[in-house]
């Protein structure tokens, strides 16, 4: 039987990054999948709703906290395997993950350092970063679903990953992670694809230079946790890189040069994507906005190291922190006619 323990008016807040947000009415942490079935069907059996806390990292809870289970998912059995495969429970932080792959000179994860949060996490949103998406070195992903209570083993297609985007984040209703396996490259190169990771490393770099090449890159930015730094309250990017039609790229880059916020058409950021689309850098928006870094409404503002990362100074609420995020994307729109999509989500209800 598993042991469940449920608790009652828990503050969710010192469990975010952003430490933003009201109490849940119950909470339960979860170190294996028997409990966390268990914790499925307690909130079922009482009609309650059940939302899914990992390490916090992109996540919003409204100031009101949410009235339902708070699943904490606290799942820590890992695996290395000697053919580079690797066996994770959702709850590992990602970083354990990433360090013990990088020092078994495994390749696959060495451009993912640094985003903080849980494994479990990683194929929520499909986690990228520099080049690289963890989508790519996903072999399965296993997870409980929510209507049957089944263990069930996903192959990519049917996690049917995009960029910031899975199944998963599609549908929150479906199902929980409770592991994830991944195929690594034992003694691959590792990957170096992204212009200022380029400017850093020399070809041929190992992957604990790319790995701390890109630690050192984030840290200018406010991008790992920190708790000395001033933007360390954050969600990482507030808003996704909005990826539109050439024709539409085009035009917002014409604007850009006619308006004076760019010497050139070459100077507006403009990523191809295997789609045919393209990608536009939304903290270039932002900027270009008006809304330059370090901007603050109160208790909130725009990280002084990135601007796409919004930042609670401490002292604020959620409220606060959704005005400005409304603030930020009526300002782009207004300018770009361009509408960011918010990362971060809130918890399902
Ligand atoms: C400083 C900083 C830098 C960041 N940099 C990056 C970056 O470079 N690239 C990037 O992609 N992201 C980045 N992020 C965002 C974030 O770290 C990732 O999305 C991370 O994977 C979230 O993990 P978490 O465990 O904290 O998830 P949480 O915030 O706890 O949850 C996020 C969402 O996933 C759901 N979820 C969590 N675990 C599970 C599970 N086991 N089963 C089902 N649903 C689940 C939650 O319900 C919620 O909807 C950054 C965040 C911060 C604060």
């Amino acid at each position: 039987m598993a042991d469940l323990e449920i608790q009652r008016d828990v503050p969710l807040a010192p469990l975010t990054t952003l430490e933003l947000g009201g109490p849940a009415r119950f909470f339960a942490r979860v170190v294996g999948t028997d409990t966390l079935v268990e914790a499925l069907r307690w909130g079922r059996e009482r009609g309650v709703p059940v939302a899914v806390l990992g390490g916090g990292s992109n996540l919003i809870v409204p100031d009101e906290g949410y009235e339902g289970l708070v699943v904490h998912i606290a799942i820590g059995d890992i695996a290395f395997h000697a053919d580079g495969r690797v066996e994770v429970g959702a709850g590992v932080p990602w970083e354990v993950v990433v360090g013990g792959a990088v020092t078994r000179g495994w390749a696959g994860l060495e451009c993912l350092t640094g985003i903080p949060g849980s494994t479990g996490a990683t194929p929520i949103q499909n986690v990228g970063a520099y080049g690289q998406d963890v989508s790519e070195v996903i072999e399965s992903v296993v997870a409980i679903r929510r209507d049957t209570l089944e263990l069930e083993e996903l192959t990519p297609t049917a996690c049917d990953f995009g960029y910031r985007d899975s199944m998963f984040k599609r549908h929150p209703d479906r199902y929980i992670v409770s592991g994830v396996r991944f195929a690594l490259r034992p003694d691959g190169p590792g990957t170096v694809r992204h212009a200022e990771l380029e400017e850093r490393v020399v070809p041929g770099a190992s992957l604990s230079e790319i790995r701390n090449a890109i630690l050192d890159l984030r840290r200018k930015k406010s991008m790992v946790i920190d708790p000395d730094d001033p933007n360390r309250c954050s969600a990482g990017s507030f808003f996704l890189n909005p990826v539109v039609s050439s024709a539409e790229a085009d035009r917002v880059a014409a604007f850009a040069v006619s308006e004076g916020l760019a010497p050139d058409l070459g100077a507006v950021p403009r990523y191809p994507t295997p789609s045919g689309k393209v990608k536009l850098a939304a903290g270039w928006l932002v900027e270009k906005s008006g809304i330059a870094k370090g901007t603050r409404r109160g208790a909130v503002g725009v990280s002084s190291n990135h601007a796409l990362a919004l930042v609670h100074h401490g002292g604020g609420t959620t409220t606060e922190l959704l005005a400005f995020a409304d603030e930020v994307r009526s300002r782009v729109e207004d300018r770009f006619g361009i509408r960011l999509q918010r990362e971060p989500r809130a918890p399902r209800r």
